[in-house]
């Protein structure tokens, strides 16, 4: 990675300097290293971020080990969200509603806690910058893994009374286990469905707000859509956990279609903005964090 001012003076971490990481595999195109790092320098803080692309067996000795290397807290990314569980002292409401982590806070007395603020950094921006009234509505969720989880969750602790979740039926066991989880605590919220033409059809007209939670939109499936998007109508809101690239085409469709729609970048601010409160007590800068991750997507 270039340097993106050579001129810049060089930060030199201290004996005090608090480290914090990020566990997963692969992290090349991380954006959170560049957004911590920068709100670091902006606020003048003594610590430093950094992707820690390491293998699963290394994951528990690295969990363990945090404190004897400075380490204050962590984010933990795919493929480890999960598999990260067995090596935390306890778990957040966030965390124990999903069964998946993706920021680790070290407590003073040593104790290592899995929170979940992906759902919380997804229904933020629902709130705003979308403007929606968040617990009046009724969400389709298409995806049932761990972004969908966290989402789903979050909106009935927020007291959303209606979600139906679609699933492909290769990976349905993943909505029964999401169902089952969202069962225990809010009950009756959730329904699941196997994802498919017939069932899009009815689902995506009949649904105020329409959530992309799938990998559809990047990558190899940047050219696709989960759904056609002609069965929109002006007044829905369609929003995509995907970020790269930041408008989706589904999200491009939707706009076209005259609907609410938002990408998954404003997701991924403030679920780090989350983190960093859990971390640090300090209020970050929203805005310069979401305006840190545009330059970097933009490189
Ligand atoms: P996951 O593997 O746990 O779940 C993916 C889900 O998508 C599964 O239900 C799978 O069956 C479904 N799926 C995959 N390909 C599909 C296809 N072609 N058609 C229909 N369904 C398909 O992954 P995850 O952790 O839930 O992540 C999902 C997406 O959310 C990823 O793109 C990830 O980058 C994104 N994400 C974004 C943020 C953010 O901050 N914006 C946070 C977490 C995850």
């Amino acid at each position: 990675m270039t340097v993106d001012n050579p001129a810049a003076p060089i930060f030199v971490p201290s004996v005090h300097t608090k480290f914090f990481v990020l566990f997963g595999d692969p992290l090349s195109f991380s954006v959170s290293a560049w957004m911590h790092n920068h709100v670091f320098r902006k606020l003048g803080m003594d610590c430093l971020y950094s992707p820690l692309e390491i293998g699963e067996e290394k994951l528990g000795t690295a969990v363990k080990t945090m404190e004897t290397w400075h380490c204050a807290g962590a984010n933990v990314t795919m493929p480890y969200k999960a598999k990260v569980v067995p090596y935390l002292d306890d778990l957040a409401d966030s965390a124990r509603y999903t069964g998946v982590v993706n920021t680790i806070v070290l407590g003073e007395d040593g104790r290592k806690t899995g929170h979940n603020t992906d759902g919380e950094g997804f229904v933020q921006s629902l709130y705003s910058p979308l403007g929606l009234d968040v617990p009046s509505k009724e969400y389709l969720i298409l995806g049932a893994g761990g972004a969908a989880s966290a989402v789903a969750c979050t909106l009935a602790s927020k007291g959303v009374r209606r979600i139906l979740v679609l699933s492909r039926k290769s990976s349905f066991h993943r909505a029964e286990g999401l169902k089952k989880r969202m069962d225990e605590h809010f009950p009756g919220v959730c329904t699941i469905d196997e994802m498919n033409e017939d069932v899009l059809r009815r689902a995506v007209p009949a649904h105020e707000v329409i959530i992309n939670a799938t990998k559809v939109g990047m990558g190899t499936y940047a050219d696709e859509t989960v759904f056609d998007t002609a069965l929109l109508s002006p007044c829905q809101a369609v929003c995509d956990v995907v970020y790269n690239p930041r408008e989706t085409k589904m999200i491009l469709e939707a706009k076209g279609k005259g609907c609410k729609a938002l990408g998954g970048l404003w997701m991924l601010v403030n679920q780090g903005a989350e983190a960093f409160r859990l971390w640090t007590g300090v209020e970050p800068p929203v805005d310069f964090m979401y305006e840190t991750a545009c330059r970097f997507l933009d490189r």
